[in-house]
């Protein structure tokens, strides 16, 4: 494999980080470029003074001039409440930030991925999601201004492929988790972990039976890099995710059971607006076109993130939004 300059936007987050180890180990020249909005400079701190690691504070809905041989476009604020608390901003770092690394992908000829989502589905009909559903999402919802920014941004990349012959990839990143989620992101998996380590309560949105399929962020790092050397004909979309699907009381009961709280109360909040009943990647196209599978199943995965939880002190963390 021969050495690549390589941006991450989104760098200092929960997954851009682990992008980030993965390339630096192996040997490329690294630049991550990040507004730290949901993340803090801890989770990149130990890449810093490695001659192929460089960290740039910025923000993506402005112009930035490098020249990479290739761009992860992670940068986006994923739970949903940090992307509800400034939604226009939110739109502005998907649309205005896939233009800027587009025009940069044109002007170096630099390879670029899009990091995009499975909200690009919404609240689903077809069970599992292929890549050809089109999907059901509410355009003036709560969760719009990161699902309808999302799918935007999947037109651009198209558009710049077509138009001006970009070489891209668009991966539909379904719920991922692991170690160096922000604790305070109001997440599922953070808040439950959270929850029971240190909480009276355990906070379940309705009545639990709505669905989730979770990979964890080893398995989804592998894809990503997949993806990114995939042959030039591919360029997606193609679902990266998990396929075994949990209720989110499943979830729940699997997290007490872990964290040794068979004690702990489940407090029932009313369920968002816009929440999706279910979600299930079809990984048909990945397994085929990337050989990719997940292989970290669920309890071995919330065992490694548990003990994350465990090594951190959480008064290092902001909450940058509101959170349960
Ligand atoms: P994260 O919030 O930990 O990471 C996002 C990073 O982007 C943060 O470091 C944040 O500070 C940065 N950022 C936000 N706005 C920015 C801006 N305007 N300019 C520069 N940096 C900015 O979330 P994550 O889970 O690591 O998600 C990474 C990407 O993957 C996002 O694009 C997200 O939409 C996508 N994704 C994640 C999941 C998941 O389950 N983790 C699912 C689907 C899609
Ligand atoms: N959820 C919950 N309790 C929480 C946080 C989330 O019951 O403390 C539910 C939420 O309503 C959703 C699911 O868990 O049905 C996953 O939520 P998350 O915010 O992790 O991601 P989403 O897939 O909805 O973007």
């Amino acid at each position: 494999m021969s050495l690549k300059r390589i941006l991450v936007t989104g760098g200092a987050g929960f997954l851009g980080s682990h992008l980030c180890d993965r390339l630096v180990a192996q040997g490329h020249d690294v630049i991550c470029v990040d507004n730290f909005f949901t993340s803090q400079k801890s989770n990149v701190k130990h890449l810093l003074g490695l001659p192929n690691f460089e960290l740039i504070r910025h923000d993506v809905t402005h112009a930035l001039w490098l020249e990479v041989d290739q761009i992860y476009n992670l940068a986006c604020p994923a739970a949903p409440g940090h992307y509800q608390y400034n939604p226009i901003k939110t739109m502005k770092t998907s649309v205005m930030g896939a233009i800027n690394v587009l025009g940069m992908a044109k002007r170096c000829h630099a390879k670029v991925l899009q990091a995009s989502t499975s909200e690009i589905y919404g609240d689903p009909d077809i069970h599992p999601q292929p890549e050809s559903y089109r999907g059901n999402v509410n355009p003036i919802g709560p969760r719009a201004c990161y699902d309808e920014g999302k799918r935007a941004a999947e037109t651009l990349f198209f558009d710049y492929h077509r138009a001006n012959g970009v070489n891209i990839r668009v991966v539909r990143i379904f719920n991922t988790y692991g170690p160096r989620m922000h604790p305070f992101d109001g997440r599922v998996v953070s808040n439950f972990i959270r929850q029971a380590m240190h909480e009276p309560t355990l906070t379940m949105f309705g009545d639990g039976t709505q669905s989730r399929s979770f990979c964890f962020v080893d398995d989804m790092i592998e894809g990503l890099i997949r993806m990114m050397e995939a042959p030039d004909d591919f360029v997606g979309p193609v679902n990266i995710g998990n396929p075994n699907e949990f209720t989110i009381m499943q979830l729940a009961e699997l997290v007490i059971e872990l964290a040794g709280r068979g004690d702990l109360p489940i407090e029932h909040l009313p369920l968002p607006a816009d929440d999706p009943r279910q979600r299930q990647p079809d990984i048909t196209l990945a397994k085929e076109k990337l050989n990719w599978a997940p292989t970290v199943e669920l309890r071995e995965g919330l065992e490694r993130t548990i003990r994350y939880f465990k090594s951190i002190n959480f008064d290092d963390y902001r909450a940058p939004t509101p959170n349960f």
